[in-house]
């Protein structure tokens, strides 16, 4: 059996991942979403083991000591981290696996399986990126400033990335990265199986 992609998925705050992350999954029910591991407190409607595993530092740390993370990273004074178990099983099992995180965790996950999709999401200007977080009206200036500069910094990590995709439109912007997924699922070292089984059987006809 072909085994399952491993998408990696970055994007500064603002970019809008989290809504095109959604529509990805709700319009492909064989793609399975990795959930994290992080010490961070949940917010209002957060749920333990959906959203995220919310553990404490002691029990991040033994984590990652035994080797059960994929990779991890510290962002925003909190830890965050991919379980490995998933990742590996649904893989084996030829399901594909999209990992919502940061670029220090998309570069090391890079490192460990040369073989993942990354995906960078990009706003469609920085300007419409400042526009968008001063339209939530819910954050200070002193926070939007910070957030804006996180994410130039996380820009400057997108040509580590295999794909760039912008979001203007939403739905542009879901299609690009579901013609992603089903291209890489076209290549040959990921159809290497079936091209054999056709040729198995071309002996017997
Ligand atoms: P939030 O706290 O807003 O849910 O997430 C903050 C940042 O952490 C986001 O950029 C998100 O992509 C990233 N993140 C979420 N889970 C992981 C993970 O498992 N590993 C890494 N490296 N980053 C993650």
């Amino acid at each position: 059996m072909n085994k399952g992609l491993v998408i990696v998925l970055s994007a500064p705050s603002g970019c809008g991942k989290g809504t095109i992350l959604k529509e990805i999954l709700d319009q492909s029910e064989d793609i399975r979403l990795s959930v994290s591991a992080t010490t961070r407190s949940p917010r209002p409607g957060e749920e333990d083991g959906k959203d995220y595993f919310f553990l404490d530092r002691k029990e991040f740390e033994e984590m990652i000591q035994n080797g059960e993370m994929l990779e991890h990273a510290e962002y925003a004074g909190n830890l965050y981290g991919t379980p490995k178990g998933p990742v590996d099983a649904w893989s084996e099992d030829g399901i594909d696996v999209i990992l919502e995180i940061e670029v220090q965790g998309g570069s090391q996950v890079k490192e460990k399986l040369p073989d993942c999709v990354s995906i960078f999401i990009l706003p469609p200007s920085f300007a419409e990126l400042n526009r968008r977080l001063h339209k939530r009206g819910t954050e200070t200036e002193e926070v939007i400033r910070r957030r804006l500069a996180l994410a130039k910094a996380e820009m400057e990590h997108a040509e580590d990335y295999d794909y760039i995709v912008v979001n203007n439109d939403l739905k542009d912007a879901v299609e690009d990265v579901k013609r992603i997924i089903a291209a890489e699922k076209l290549r040959y070292s990921r159809c290497s199986d079936t091209v054999e089984r056709v040729l198995i059987d071309a002996e017997t006809v």
